[in-house]
């Protein structure tokens, strides 16, 4: 049996191991963290837990294509409870909240009563959700593979997917901001330019709003670490092995030829590995002369990475009359190095069972941008904890302003800085996604390099803009290559 090594037990990982298993590869995951979900993870303080990552999967409907891949890999099953919060996202300013809802009939009609000058446009955006409602990121095998299930192209996306065509480019050309100024109403104009951030291009807006308009990007109860367990468990039940708080060092490459790895200065031999830490730091860490194929060389001009700095916030109070999910403006600017920030965006977690002590709601904020340099700076001045701590202060001050029945009631400040993402995930600058921009398709990087055989990559960073279903679909994608170098018949698919 052939000996293959996984490095990093986040989503890619741990999916890459179970197809491996499945298909009959001696599998061992390295992980250098203490318990797998890598950028997927969520975790408790003083009775409060926090999701630091899912908001959105894409593939929680049993009607989207991507479902029968997160059951494989024991994500979703029926036990697990799916969360369709609605609305699922808002924006508030001087008492009035716009809010996306995932009935198109209902958004439609709130955006109107919002704005009637606006009704020309706001049909146009309902008719183009529509269309793109029907455009799923497709599951396929790869040409040449020898699947034991192998799975066919389903035409009748092919021909969904046409007419969604010309309005993708055209999203694709604006930026969010570009495509809010379409709107009359300054408060729509801020829905809009909120909801996923104003870096990435109208396409990633248009989409989030179709996926969950066609009933999917659900969150599954319990969150991200949950999740990844149950992928854990998969794992080891068909007897793969996963070997926590062990960094890879290296990967080992002879005449072009993948031998192992090197761990703590000891070669552990593999006739496979597949690199599953951020694939934009691993081309420059990971090997003994950076990777310098043409796709490694695109990755690092184009992709732009997405950080971010992320509060955790226990309140001691009900918050059941908060949105789920709301972007604000703020009284004063906040600041974080050179960037300024004039609103906060939360979400809320009233309702959900464990995530907050009685009469408690775990409150998370992500302030989105690339504030890597300011964090490093104060981390080598010795300012980083105080600088953490004027943060947490400021947002704190506007989050009591907005809403006193917070006052005095949290009783838990968690701050995370790219620096701590960095740390934990070894990730490009702690970055987790990468920002689609004005005029970017959503670019595809190969999981398999040219120059040295049986290494590949899985991972967020290989199809733009990331997220949990590519880190998915990348592991799937490099046990098919393995499976084909090997001449191995792939067991997925089930
Ligand atoms: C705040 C936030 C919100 C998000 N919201 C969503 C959302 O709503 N929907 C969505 O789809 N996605 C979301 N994401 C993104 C998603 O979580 C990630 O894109 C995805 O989890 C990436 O998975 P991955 O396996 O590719 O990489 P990672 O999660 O980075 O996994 C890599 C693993 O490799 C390990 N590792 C690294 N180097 C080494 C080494 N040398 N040796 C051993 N182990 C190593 C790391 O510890 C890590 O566990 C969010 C992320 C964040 C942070």
């Amino acid at each position: 049996m052939k000996q293959v090594i996984i490095i990093g037990a986040g989503l890619a990982g741990l999916s890459a191991g179970i197809y491996a298993r499945q298909s009959g590869f001696d599998t061992t995951i390295y992980e250098s963290h203490t318990i797998p979900g890598g950028a997927s993870t969520s975790w408790r303080r003083k009775g409060y837990y926090f999701e630091g990552g899912l908001h959105w999967l894409t593939g929680s409907s049993p009607k989207s294509q991507l479902h029968r891949l997160w059951r494989e890999v024991g994500a979703l099953d029926d036990s697990v409870a799916i969360h369709n919060r609605d609305p699922f996202f808002s924006y508030e300013s001087d008492g009035v909240r716009a809010s996306l809802y995932r009935d198109i009939e209902q958004l439609r009609a709130h955006l109107i009563a919002l704005s009637p000058a606006d009704r020309n446009e706001i049909n146009k955006l309902c008719r183009d959700v529509r269309k793109l409602s029907k455009v799923e990121m497709p599951v396929l095998d790869l040409p040449n593979l020898k699947a034991k299930n192998p799975v066919r192209f389903p035409l009748s996306m092919l021909f969904a997917m046409i007419p969604a065509m010309p309005r993708m480019k055209y999203y694709q050309n604006l930026t969010t901001q570009e495509y809010s100024e379409k709107f009359k109403s300054p408060l729509i104009r801020k829905l809009i330019c909120n909801m996923i951030g104003d870096q990435f291009n109208a396409a990633g807006v248009l989409f989030t709003i179709a996926t969950l308009s066609a009933g999917d990007g659900g969150y599954p109860v319990g969150g991200s670490i949950a999740m990844a367990q149950r992928m854990a468990k998969k794992f080891l039940s068909l007897g793969g092995v996963i070997q926590y708080k062990t960094k890879v060092d290296q990967v080992v490459v002879e005449n072009g030829v993948v031998k192992g790895v090197m761990i703590h200065g000891e070669m552990i031999a593999a006739d496979a590995v597949i690199v599953t830490k951020d694939t934009l730091s691993a081309i420059d860490d990971m090997f003994a002369e950076p990777i310098r194929e043409p796709w490694a060389e695109q990755m690092r001009m184009e992709c732009a990475p997405m950080l971010n700095v992320f509060i955790g916030l226990g309140v001691q109070a009900d918050l059941s009359d908060l949105p789920a999910n709301c972007t604000f403006p703020t009284q004063h600017p906040i600041r974080i190095g050179d960037l300024s920030f004039n609103s906060i965006s939360y979400n809320n977690y009233t309702g959900f069972e464990g995530y907050a002590p009685e009469d408690g709601t775990a409150l998370t904020l992500a302030m989105t941008g690339d504030s890597y340099d300011f964090w490093k700076k104060c981390r080598e001045d010795g300012t980083y904890e105080a600088e953490k701590q004027k943060l947490a202060d400021a947002v704190i001050h506007e989050l009591e302003a907005k809403y006193p029945q917070i006052s005095g009631k949290i009783v838990v400040c968690d701050v995370a800085t790219p620096l701590t993402y960095e740390r934990y995930l070894g990730s490009f600058k702690g970055s987790w996604m990468t920002v689609t921009k004005k005029g970017k398709t959503n670019l595809r990087f190969s999981c398999k390099p040219e120059s040295i055989a049986y290494l590949y990559f899985a991972g967020q960073r290989l199809m733009m803009p990331g997220g949990c279903p590519v880190a998915l679909s990348t592991g799937r994608t490099a046990v098919q290559h393995l499976c084909i170098d090997t001449d191995t018949v792939f067991q997925g698919n089930l």
